[in-house]
């Protein structure tokens, strides 16, 4: 029988979505991590980073706005927002398969993060299932060759999600995809199709999105995410090229801050736990900090 939460819970997901990422800010991530006793989930971009081909998004309102206010330049380096363009792509996960095995062997959980995150990120809505089938494919073939066991997890880059990705995750039989943002684990419903893949949302909004609207220092960060805590559970996407490198600081923080008022946990430890789980609609949404649209679980209405 599972067994609902008694107390708040937090999840943590950290999104790996680039070469320096998993470079850098894994490993000092990884030691942050065994220092408070900390078990979480590694969602890795299993492809090519292509981060420089990011750039098209400049056209789209808000995108420059919030590339200023969170410093992304000194955040990702020149070199990373070059990859795909006038340099040539780096591979993320096979880059650094000893990271990923290292990762299993310190208790957390990996997922993948797409193939090419940002073919992803940027093309998905017009991707037929037979391209969105073989970049699925893709992830897995390097997951299974660096990991020696099949993924049971994903996390859609962007939080971009369509019914054609939906079907092609059914398809790559997981035990849960993180791929929207919404308020609690639900089945996906898009387009009049029902999914068979519980989707676990991200609940809080990212640091990209509140850094320099809820203010800079640790003080101010770590108070605003208190406020967002609810009762039972709470999942909180950090990313590596972020918290793993430059702001490292105010996750540490963070994490020394709550880690007495709630138990933090992996996102597959969620799973045993969820009883009658509901479907959902999913619709594009805007998020405050955010440029473009994501994937959202639709409210419940009664
Ligand atoms: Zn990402």
């Amino acid at each position: 029988m599972p067994q609902p939460f008694h107390s708040p819970v937090l999840a943590l997901k950290v999104d790996v979505c680039t070469h320096t990422g998993l470079r850098d800010g894994v490993p000092a991530l990884m030691r942050l991590f065994d220092e408070l006793g900390i078990r979480a989930s590694f969602f890795v971009a299993m492809g090519p980073d292509h981060s420089g081909r990011a750039i098209r998004r400049v056209f789209r309102r808000g995108f420059l706005t919030k590339m200023w206010r969170t410093g992304a330049a000194s955040t990702y380096g020149w070199r990373t927002m070059l990859y795909g363009t006038l340099l040539p792509g780096p591979q993320v996960a096979r880059a650094f398969p000893e990271t990923l095995r290292g990762l299993v062997r310190a208790g957390h959980e990996v997922g993948m993060h797409g193939y090419d995150h940002v073919y992803w990120q940027d093309q998905l809505p017009v991707l037929s299932e037979a391209a969105i089938a073989a970049e699925l494919v893709r992830a897995h073939q390097a997951f299974t060759e660096i990991l020696g066991a099949a993924p049971h997890a994903f996390g859609a880059p962007g939080w971009q999600c369509t019914a054609a990705s939906f079907a092609g995750e059914d398809a790559a039989a997981l035990r849960y995809h993180s791929d929207t943002r919404g308020t609690a684990p639900y089945f996906p419903e898009m387009n009049g199709r029902r999914f068979g893949t519980m989707d676990i949302p991200t609940t809080w909004p990212t640091l990209d999105e509140v850094y320099g609207r809820v203010g800079t220092r640790a003080a101010e960060i770590t108070a605003y995410y208190r406020g967002q805590l609810r009762p039972q559970l709470n999942v909180h996407t950090v990313h590596a090229e972020m918290e793993g490198v430059r702001q490292l600081p105010l996750l540490r923080d963070l994490l020394t801050a709550v880690r007495g008022e709630v138990r933090i946990v992996r996102l597959i430890d969620v799973v045993p736990h969820l009883e009658a789980v509901p479907v959902a609609r999913v619709v594009p949404g805007s998020i405050a900090g955010r440029a473009g649209t994501v994937a959202r679980q639709e409210p419940v209405r009664d």
